[in-house]
Protein backbone atom coordinates (compact mmCIF):
# COMPACT_ATOMS: atom_id res chain seq x y z
CA UNK A 1 0.00 0.00 0.00
CA UNK A 2 1.07 3.51 -0.99
CA UNK A 3 2.04 5.68 2.01
CA UNK A 4 0.31 9.40 1.81
CA UNK A 5 3.49 10.95 1.44
CA UNK A 6 4.77 8.60 -1.61
CA UNK A 7 1.48 9.91 -3.64
CA UNK A 8 2.57 13.04 -5.99
CA UNK A 9 -0.50 15.09 -4.71
CA UNK A 10 0.92 14.59 -1.34
CA UNK A 11 2.42 18.15 -0.09
CA UNK A 12 3.79 18.37 3.41
CA UNK A 13 -0.20 17.87 4.81
CA UNK A 14 -0.05 18.48 8.54
CA UNK A 15 -2.77 15.53 8.76
CA UNK A 16 -3.61 12.44 6.98
CA UNK A 17 -6.42 10.83 8.94
CA UNK A 18 -7.66 7.72 8.36
CA UNK A 19 -11.40 7.06 9.37
CA UNK A 20 -12.29 3.70 9.67
CA UNK A 21 -16.23 2.82 11.70
CA UNK A 22 -17.13 -0.53 11.74
CA UNK A 23 -20.59 -0.55 13.07
CA UNK A 24 -21.71 2.34 10.12
CA UNK A 25 -19.70 0.92 7.30
CA UNK A 26 -18.12 4.69 7.49
CA UNK A 27 -14.59 4.41 5.23
CA UNK A 28 -13.46 8.29 5.09
CA UNK A 29 -10.29 10.39 4.44
CA UNK A 30 -9.95 13.73 6.28
CA UNK A 31 -6.97 15.69 5.11
CA UNK A 32 -5.48 19.09 6.52
CA UNK A 33 -2.95 20.38 4.72
CA UNK A 34 -2.24 23.99 6.61
CA UNK A 35 -3.54 25.64 9.85
CA UNK A 36 -1.26 27.77 9.04
CA UNK A 37 -3.08 31.24 8.94
CA UNK A 38 -5.92 29.08 10.99
CA UNK A 39 -8.44 25.89 11.11
CA UNK A 40 -8.12 23.64 7.53
CA UNK A 41 -11.12 24.64 6.44
CA UNK A 42 -12.91 22.55 3.28
CA UNK A 43 -16.47 20.71 2.83
CA UNK A 44 -16.94 16.95 3.03
CA UNK A 45 -17.73 14.90 -0.13
CA UNK A 46 -19.12 11.98 -0.51
CA UNK A 47 -18.42 9.89 -3.75
CA UNK A 48 -17.96 6.37 -5.10
CA UNK A 49 -14.13 5.74 -6.00
CA UNK A 50 -13.63 2.85 -8.26
CA UNK A 51 -10.24 2.76 -5.99
CA UNK A 52 -9.98 4.21 -2.82
CA UNK A 53 -6.30 5.32 -3.85
CA UNK A 54 -8.53 7.98 -5.80
CA UNK A 55 -10.34 9.35 -2.54
CA UNK A 56 -6.70 9.77 -0.77
CA UNK A 57 -5.89 11.63 -4.06
CA UNK A 58 -8.76 13.77 -3.56
CA UNK A 59 -8.47 14.22 -0.19
CA UNK A 60 -4.52 15.67 -0.51
CA UNK A 61 -5.45 17.65 -3.48
CA UNK A 62 -8.82 19.44 -2.51
CA UNK A 63 -7.04 19.97 0.89
CA UNK A 64 -3.80 21.91 -0.64
CA UNK A 65 -6.87 23.77 -2.54
CA UNK A 66 -8.77 25.27 0.55
CA UNK A 67 -5.39 26.19 1.99
CA UNK A 68 -4.81 28.28 -1.42
CA UNK A 69 -8.44 29.54 -1.97
CA UNK A 70 -8.71 30.41 2.12
CA UNK A 71 -5.73 32.38 2.63
CA UNK A 72 -6.24 34.29 -0.80
CA UNK A 73 -9.47 35.65 0.31
CA UNK A 74 -7.58 36.62 3.44
CA UNK A 75 -9.62 34.34 5.79
CA UNK A 76 -7.90 33.10 9.17
CA UNK A 77 -8.60 29.37 7.74
CA UNK A 78 -6.30 26.81 6.87
CA UNK A 79 -7.06 24.07 4.36
CA UNK A 80 -8.83 20.87 5.00
CA UNK A 81 -11.22 18.65 3.00
CA UNK A 82 -13.07 15.35 3.44
CA UNK A 83 -13.97 12.47 1.60
CA UNK A 84 -16.39 9.83 2.33
CA UNK A 85 -15.92 6.54 0.38
CA UNK A 86 -19.29 5.40 -0.89
CA UNK A 87 -20.71 2.17 -1.60
CA UNK A 88 -21.42 1.69 -5.52
CA UNK A 89 -25.06 2.23 -4.21
CA UNK A 90 -24.05 5.34 -2.82
CA UNK A 91 -25.83 4.29 0.50
CA UNK A 92 -25.45 6.70 3.04
CA UNK A 93 -26.93 6.12 6.47
CA UNK A 94 -27.68 8.27 9.56
CA UNK A 95 -25.10 6.03 11.24
CA UNK A 96 -22.86 6.97 9.06
CA UNK A 97 -22.68 10.52 9.26
CA UNK A 98 -22.82 10.65 12.84
CA UNK A 99 -19.31 8.58 13.06
CA UNK A 100 -18.31 10.86 10.76
CA UNK A 101 -19.34 14.36 12.82
CA UNK A 102 -17.62 12.05 15.67
CA UNK A 103 -14.38 11.73 13.73
CA UNK A 104 -13.84 15.38 12.70
CA UNK A 105 -14.84 15.79 16.80
CA UNK A 106 -11.73 13.89 18.06
CA UNK A 107 -9.59 16.13 15.76
CA UNK A 108 -10.42 19.11 18.37
CA UNK A 109 -11.02 21.57 15.31
CA UNK A 110 -8.08 21.18 13.26
CA UNK A 111 -10.36 20.61 10.65
CA UNK A 112 -13.71 22.00 10.25
CA UNK A 113 -16.14 20.68 7.49
CA UNK A 114 -18.87 21.87 5.49
CA UNK A 115 -20.80 20.62 2.91
CA UNK A 116 -19.18 19.64 -0.98
CA UNK A 117 -20.33 17.53 -3.67
CA UNK A 118 -23.03 14.15 -2.46
CA UNK A 119 -23.75 15.91 0.69
CA UNK A 120 -27.08 18.45 1.37
CA UNK A 121 -28.27 20.41 4.11
CA UNK A 122 -30.16 17.86 5.97
CA UNK A 123 -27.08 15.18 5.80
CA UNK A 124 -24.67 18.39 7.37
CA UNK A 125 -27.37 19.28 10.46
CA UNK A 126 -27.26 15.10 11.08
CA UNK A 127 -23.08 15.47 11.50
CA UNK A 128 -23.93 18.50 13.49
CA UNK A 129 -25.44 16.71 16.12
CA UNK A 130 -21.59 15.38 16.84
CA UNK A 131 -19.41 17.85 16.39
CA UNK A 132 -19.14 21.74 16.72
CA UNK A 133 -16.48 21.92 13.97
CA UNK A 134 -19.02 22.37 11.11
CA UNK A 135 -20.04 25.42 8.96
CA UNK A 136 -22.49 26.22 6.75
CA UNK A 137 -25.74 25.14 8.17
CA UNK A 138 -29.09 26.28 7.66
CA UNK A 139 -29.85 30.12 9.23
CA UNK A 140 -32.61 31.95 10.94
CA UNK A 141 -33.51 35.08 8.66
CA UNK A 142 -30.83 38.24 8.87
CA UNK A 143 -28.39 35.83 10.45
CA UNK A 144 -24.93 35.53 8.29
CA UNK A 145 -24.63 32.10 6.73
CA UNK A 146 -26.93 30.26 4.30
CA UNK A 147 -26.44 29.80 0.55
CA UNK A 148 -23.24 30.56 -0.54
CA UNK A 149 -24.22 30.73 -3.75
CA UNK A 150 -25.36 35.24 -4.13
CA UNK A 151 -22.35 35.88 -2.57
CA UNK A 152 -19.90 34.06 -4.75
CA UNK A 153 -21.71 36.07 -7.64
CA UNK A 154 -21.09 39.37 -6.04
CA UNK A 155 -17.58 38.35 -6.16
CA UNK A 156 -17.30 37.02 -9.50
CA UNK A 157 -19.40 40.26 -10.79
CA UNK A 158 -16.92 42.20 -8.96
CA UNK A 159 -14.18 40.41 -10.67
CA UNK A 160 -15.59 40.99 -13.71
CA UNK A 161 -15.89 44.50 -13.82
CA UNK A 162 -12.27 44.63 -12.59
CA UNK A 163 -11.02 42.30 -15.78
CA UNK A 164 -12.85 44.80 -17.56
CA UNK A 165 -11.41 47.87 -16.23
CA UNK A 166 -7.79 46.10 -16.84
CA UNK A 167 -8.32 44.92 -20.43
CA UNK A 168 -10.69 47.24 -21.89
CA UNK A 169 -10.33 50.44 -19.65
CA UNK A 170 -14.08 50.55 -19.19
CA UNK A 171 -15.41 51.16 -15.96
CA UNK A 172 -18.96 49.77 -16.65
CA UNK A 173 -20.11 46.71 -18.24
CA UNK A 174 -22.96 48.79 -20.23
CA UNK A 175 -23.09 48.16 -24.09
CA UNK A 176 -20.87 45.22 -23.19
CA UNK A 177 -21.31 41.50 -24.23
CA UNK A 178 -21.08 39.14 -21.85
CA UNK A 179 -21.07 35.31 -22.65
CA UNK A 180 -21.96 32.96 -19.55
CA UNK A 181 -21.59 29.20 -19.47
CA UNK A 182 -24.13 27.81 -17.05
CA UNK A 183 -27.79 29.34 -15.98
CA UNK A 184 -27.57 28.12 -12.07
CA UNK A 185 -26.73 29.83 -8.78
CA UNK A 186 -23.92 31.35 -9.64
CA UNK A 187 -24.23 32.61 -13.61
CA UNK A 188 -28.03 33.50 -12.45
CA UNK A 189 -26.41 36.73 -10.04
CA UNK A 190 -24.13 37.41 -12.39
CA UNK A 191 -26.43 37.58 -15.63
CA UNK A 192 -28.80 39.43 -12.88
CA UNK A 193 -26.26 42.32 -11.78
CA UNK A 194 -24.72 42.19 -15.49
CA UNK A 195 -28.20 42.93 -17.20
CA UNK A 196 -28.79 45.76 -14.71
CA UNK A 197 -25.65 47.28 -15.87
CA UNK A 198 -26.77 47.14 -19.42
CA UNK A 199 -24.82 44.51 -20.82
CA UNK A 200 -25.82 42.03 -23.39
CA UNK A 201 -25.80 38.54 -22.63
CA UNK A 202 -25.30 35.14 -24.39
CA UNK A 203 -26.08 31.99 -22.64
CA UNK A 204 -26.11 28.47 -22.58
CA UNK A 205 -27.10 25.58 -19.98
CA UNK A 206 -27.34 21.79 -20.85
CA UNK A 207 -30.45 22.54 -19.03
CA UNK A 208 -32.44 23.63 -21.43
CA UNK A 209 -35.69 25.40 -19.31
CA UNK A 210 -33.67 26.52 -16.87
CA UNK A 211 -31.70 28.39 -19.89
CA UNK A 212 -34.64 29.70 -21.25
CA UNK A 213 -35.72 31.39 -17.98
CA UNK A 214 -32.54 33.19 -17.22
CA UNK A 215 -32.27 34.26 -20.61
CA UNK A 216 -35.92 35.28 -20.17
CA UNK A 217 -35.38 37.26 -17.13
CA UNK A 218 -32.08 39.29 -18.15
CA UNK A 219 -33.39 40.27 -21.95
CA UNK A 220 -30.61 37.58 -23.16
CA UNK A 221 -30.21 34.74 -25.59
CA UNK A 222 -29.16 31.21 -25.41
CA UNK A 223 -26.81 28.82 -27.50
CA UNK A 224 -25.93 25.40 -27.46
CA UNK A 225 -23.32 24.69 -24.64
CA UNK A 226 -21.12 23.89 -27.47
CA UNK A 227 -21.42 27.16 -29.00
CA UNK A 228 -20.29 29.33 -26.08
CA UNK A 229 -16.30 28.90 -25.57
CA UNK A 230 -15.99 29.96 -29.22
CA UNK A 231 -18.29 33.14 -29.34
CA UNK A 232 -17.20 37.04 -29.80
CA UNK A 233 -17.92 38.43 -26.78
CA UNK A 234 -15.82 40.92 -24.60
CA UNK A 235 -15.72 38.67 -21.43
CA UNK A 236 -16.52 34.35 -21.18
CA UNK A 237 -17.90 33.83 -17.51
CA UNK A 238 -17.28 29.89 -16.55
CA UNK A 239 -20.34 28.94 -13.90
CA UNK A 240 -20.84 26.21 -14.62
CA UNK A 241 -17.87 23.01 -14.50
CA UNK A 242 -14.61 22.22 -14.31
CA UNK A 243 -12.10 21.83 -17.06
CA UNK A 244 -13.24 23.70 -19.24
CA UNK A 245 -9.72 25.42 -20.56
CA UNK A 246 -7.57 23.19 -22.34
CA UNK A 247 -5.29 23.33 -25.57
CA UNK A 248 -8.06 22.92 -27.71
CA UNK A 249 -10.62 24.83 -26.46
CA UNK A 250 -8.47 28.19 -25.39
CA UNK A 251 -7.31 27.81 -29.69
CA UNK A 252 -10.92 28.44 -30.17
CA UNK A 253 -11.38 31.27 -27.23
CA UNK A 254 -12.70 34.66 -29.45
CA UNK A 255 -12.62 37.20 -26.30
CA UNK A 256 -9.87 39.21 -24.42
CA UNK A 257 -11.15 38.32 -20.63
CA UNK A 258 -11.82 34.97 -19.03
CA UNK A 259 -13.47 35.60 -15.37
CA UNK A 260 -15.98 33.21 -14.06
CA UNK A 261 -17.01 31.55 -10.56
CA UNK A 262 -16.45 27.69 -11.75
CA UNK A 263 -13.99 26.19 -10.38
CA UNK A 264 -10.98 24.40 -11.51
CA UNK A 265 -11.55 25.89 -14.58
CA UNK A 266 -8.01 25.14 -16.42
CA UNK A 267 -7.56 21.47 -17.22
CA UNK A 268 -3.31 21.65 -16.29
CA UNK A 269 -1.03 23.99 -15.06
CA UNK A 270 0.01 24.62 -18.47
CA UNK A 271 -3.24 25.75 -19.58
CA UNK A 272 -3.18 29.25 -17.33
CA UNK A 273 0.17 29.40 -19.37
CA UNK A 274 -1.25 29.21 -23.29
CA UNK A 275 -4.18 31.42 -21.98
CA UNK A 276 -1.95 34.23 -20.65
CA UNK A 277 -0.11 33.74 -24.20
CA UNK A 278 -2.98 34.09 -26.28
CA UNK A 279 -3.40 37.94 -24.73
CA UNK A 280 -6.31 36.61 -22.88
CA UNK A 281 -6.41 38.09 -19.20
CA UNK A 282 -7.67 34.95 -16.85
CA UNK A 283 -8.98 35.83 -13.33
CA UNK A 284 -8.12 32.81 -11.08
CA UNK A 285 -11.02 30.85 -10.43
CA UNK A 286 -10.36 30.39 -6.64
CA UNK A 287 -9.78 34.09 -6.42
CA UNK A 288 -12.57 35.39 -7.92
CA UNK A 289 -14.44 32.52 -6.76
CA UNK A 290 -14.12 33.13 -2.91
CA UNK A 291 -17.47 35.07 -1.87
CA UNK A 292 -19.06 31.85 -0.96
CA UNK A 293 -16.60 30.88 1.39
CA UNK A 294 -16.03 34.40 2.98
CA UNK A 295 -20.04 34.03 3.69
CA UNK A 296 -19.37 29.98 5.35
CA UNK A 297 -16.11 31.70 7.44
CA UNK A 298 -17.93 34.50 9.12
CA UNK A 299 -21.03 32.04 9.85
CA UNK A 300 -18.63 29.57 11.76
CA UNK A 301 -15.94 32.58 12.80
CA UNK A 302 -18.87 35.05 14.06
CA UNK A 303 -16.49 37.78 13.29
CA UNK A 304 -18.71 39.87 10.76
CA UNK A 305 -22.36 41.09 10.17
CA UNK A 306 -23.86 41.06 6.76
CA UNK A 307 -22.31 44.54 5.89
CA UNK A 308 -18.57 42.95 7.21
CA UNK A 309 -19.31 40.29 4.94
CA UNK A 310 -19.84 42.54 1.74
CA UNK A 311 -17.10 44.29 2.85
CA UNK A 312 -14.78 41.48 2.82
CA UNK A 313 -16.28 40.22 -0.76
CA UNK A 314 -15.22 43.77 -1.79
CA UNK A 315 -11.89 42.47 -2.31
CA UNK A 316 -12.20 40.19 -4.12
CA UNK A 317 -10.96 42.36 -7.01
CA UNK A 318 -8.47 44.18 -5.56
CA UNK A 319 -6.89 40.89 -4.64
CA UNK A 320 -7.40 39.97 -8.19
CA UNK A 321 -5.74 43.16 -9.08
CA UNK A 322 -3.00 42.56 -6.99
CA UNK A 323 -1.98 39.10 -9.11
CA UNK A 324 -2.99 41.11 -12.58
CA UNK A 325 0.00 43.85 -11.58
CA UNK A 326 2.20 41.27 -10.33
CA UNK A 327 1.92 38.73 -13.83
CA UNK A 328 2.63 42.13 -16.02
CA UNK A 329 5.65 43.20 -13.95
CA UNK A 330 7.10 39.49 -13.71
CA UNK A 331 5.37 38.25 -16.93
CA UNK A 332 4.09 35.13 -15.06
CA UNK A 333 0.41 34.03 -15.93
CA UNK A 334 -2.01 35.32 -13.02
CA UNK A 335 -2.75 31.40 -12.39
CA UNK A 336 1.00 30.91 -10.95
CA UNK A 337 1.27 34.23 -9.59
CA UNK A 338 -2.14 33.46 -7.80
CA UNK A 339 -0.34 29.75 -6.83
CA UNK A 340 2.90 31.67 -5.61
CA UNK A 341 0.67 34.38 -3.66
CA UNK A 342 -1.26 32.17 -1.54
CA UNK A 343 2.01 29.64 -0.70
CA UNK A 344 3.88 32.87 0.87
CA UNK A 345 0.49 33.81 2.77
CA UNK A 346 0.41 30.16 4.31
CA UNK A 347 4.35 30.31 5.16
CA UNK A 348 5.49 27.75 2.57
P1 LIG B 1 -25.54 25.04 -10.02
O1 LIG B 1 -25.72 23.58 -9.91
O2 LIG B 1 -26.57 25.96 -9.43
O3 LIG B 1 -25.40 25.44 -11.57
C1 LIG B 1 -24.56 24.81 -12.44
C2 LIG B 1 -25.25 24.78 -13.80
O4 LIG B 1 -24.31 24.33 -14.78
C3 LIG B 1 -26.46 23.82 -13.86
O5 LIG B 1 -27.60 24.54 -14.27
C4 LIG B 1 -26.01 22.77 -14.88
O6 LIG B 1 -27.09 22.28 -15.65
C5 LIG B 1 -25.03 23.55 -15.72
N1 LIG B 1 -24.10 22.75 -16.50
C6 LIG B 1 -23.48 21.59 -16.17
N2 LIG B 1 -22.69 21.15 -17.16
C7 LIG B 1 -22.81 22.08 -18.16
C8 LIG B 1 -22.24 22.20 -19.46
N3 LIG B 1 -21.42 21.26 -19.95
N4 LIG B 1 -22.56 23.26 -20.21
C9 LIG B 1 -23.42 24.20 -19.73
N5 LIG B 1 -23.98 24.15 -18.52
C10 LIG B 1 -23.69 23.09 -17.75
O7 LIG B 1 -24.09 25.35 -9.44
P2 LIG B 1 -23.49 26.74 -8.91
O8 LIG B 1 -23.61 26.77 -7.46
O9 LIG B 1 -24.02 27.87 -9.73
O10 LIG B 1 -21.94 26.51 -9.24
C11 LIG B 1 -21.43 26.73 -10.54
C12 LIG B 1 -19.90 26.57 -10.50
O11 LIG B 1 -19.34 27.48 -9.57
C13 LIG B 1 -19.42 25.18 -10.07
O12 LIG B 1 -18.20 24.91 -10.74
C14 LIG B 1 -19.13 25.36 -8.60
O13 LIG B 1 -18.18 24.44 -8.12
C15 LIG B 1 -18.58 26.77 -8.60
N6 LIG B 1 -18.66 27.43 -7.30
C16 LIG B 1 -19.88 27.64 -6.73
C17 LIG B 1 -19.93 28.30 -5.50
C18 LIG B 1 -21.25 28.59 -4.83
O14 LIG B 1 -21.25 29.34 -3.86
N7 LIG B 1 -22.38 28.06 -5.30
C19 LIG B 1 -18.76 28.73 -4.87
C20 LIG B 1 -17.53 28.52 -5.50
C21 LIG B 1 -17.50 27.87 -6.72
Amino acid sequence: MQLPWEYSDFDDHEIVHFVTDRESGLRAVIAVHSTHVGPGAGGVRFWHYAEPAEAVRDALRLSRGMSFKNAMAGLPLGGGKAVILADEARSKTPEMLAAFGRAVERLGGAYVTAEDVGITVADLDAVSKHTRFIAGLPVGEGEVGGDPGPHTSYGVFLGIKAAVRRALGKDSLNGLHLAIQGAGSVAGGVARRAAAEGARITLTDIDRARADRLAAEVGGTVVAPEEIMTIAADVLSPNALGAILTEESIAALNVPVVAGGANNQLGTPADGQRIHQRGILYAPDYVINAGGIINVSSEYLRDADAAGVKARIEQVPVRLEQIWAESAATGRNPAEVADSMAMRLIGR
